[in-house]
């Protein structure tokens, strides 16, 4: 991922540019995230007082190598909110938002909700108590801009926490089944899950090799092709957005060897919420452990 800052700079150079001076000339008042990952989280505190778009819209894009266009910056510069991921994962928003004078409506998750350090994973969305602490931040932030709403932001919240809680209930339950048990991932993806779960990441320099879009070492492939012929591991996580030879043929390993394969998705089908994504994640693994 980091690598392919240098280019991206360049291209921003010119679209903050833009931007800048794209004139305000929409009424209708928005609230701008950078993943899709965040509308629901953000629509269900904000209700109908506020469109919520997300610049990355669809399972098509690899999130770690895009980057905005013209239209991306402007938007972000007419919105009334803008939140962000975070640790590097959506740094393109950063330069918009300063050219753009919009920091003080930005909310970086990672580091002002839920005050991660550089180098801790990114993929926060896949922790269902992070989530519920981000569509708090936006209940607060709401409350202070518009505080006529309050009240409605406030009911919103509390609506929505009860059910993200049904997801950490269930995740709680299943917890009885996985902790202590080992996966192989494809990615460092649902680190924040696994570790909810009591799950140990089996793998963790082979994931982080294919993330970085670095060849994994000889000896990391080794030692997963030799876990999962012998069954060291309960499942294997597969990121659907990623594919490469080496996770073709990890994957075809794992079928070889009926050790079970979850799909997890990085960002959400456009058709998908929040809620109903992270369920049929949890059905997945549900599936699984509980045979
Ligand atoms: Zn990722």
């Amino acid at each position: 991922m980091r690598k392919k800052k240098v280019i991206l700079f360049v291209l921003f150079s010119l679209l903050i540019f833009v931007g800048g001076c794209a004139q305000k000339k929409t009424s209708q008042k928005i609230i701008t995230t950078t993943v899709n990952t965040y509308i629901e989280p953000i629509k269900s505190v904000v209700g109908n007082k506020y469109k919520v778009e997300s610049i990355i819209e669809s399972v098509n894009v690899d999130p770690h190598s895009f980057s905005p266009s013209s239209n991306d910056a402007k938007q972000i510069a007419d919105s009334q909110l803008i939140v962000s991921s975070g640790l590097g994962y959506d740094d393109w928003v950063n330069k918009i938002v300063t050219a753009n004078n919009q920091n003080k409506n930005l909310i970086d998750f990672a580091s002002d909700v839920l005050h991660k350090k550089d180098g801790d994973n990114e993929h926060v969305w896949f922790g269902v108590k992070n989530v519920q602490k981000l569509s708090k931040s936006v209940y607060q932030h709401m409350s202070k801009v518009d505080p006529k709403n309050k009240s409605y932001y406030q009911a919103n919240f509390k609506e929505y926490n009860l059910k993200l809680t049904s997801l950490i209930q269930r995740e709680d339950a299943l917890k009885k089944y996985t902790n202590g048990k080992k996966a192989y991932v494809t990615e460092p993806l649902p680190y924040y899950m696994l570790k909810d779960l009591g799950v140990k990441i089996a793998n963790p320099h082979f994931a982080k090799s294919i993330e970085d879009d670095t060849d994994p070492s000889i000896e990391d492939v080794k030692n997963m092709e030799n876990g999962l012929k012998n069954h060291k591991v309960s499942f294997l996580v597969v990121n659907k957005q990623v594919t490469s030879g080496i996770i073709t043929k990890m994957t075809g390993l794992a079928k070889k060897y009926h050790v079970p394969i979850v799909y997890f998705t990085e960002t959400l089908p456009n058709d998908v919420g929040y809620y109903d994504w992270m369920d049929g994640n949890i059905t997945q693994i549900e599936r699984i452990v509980k045979k």
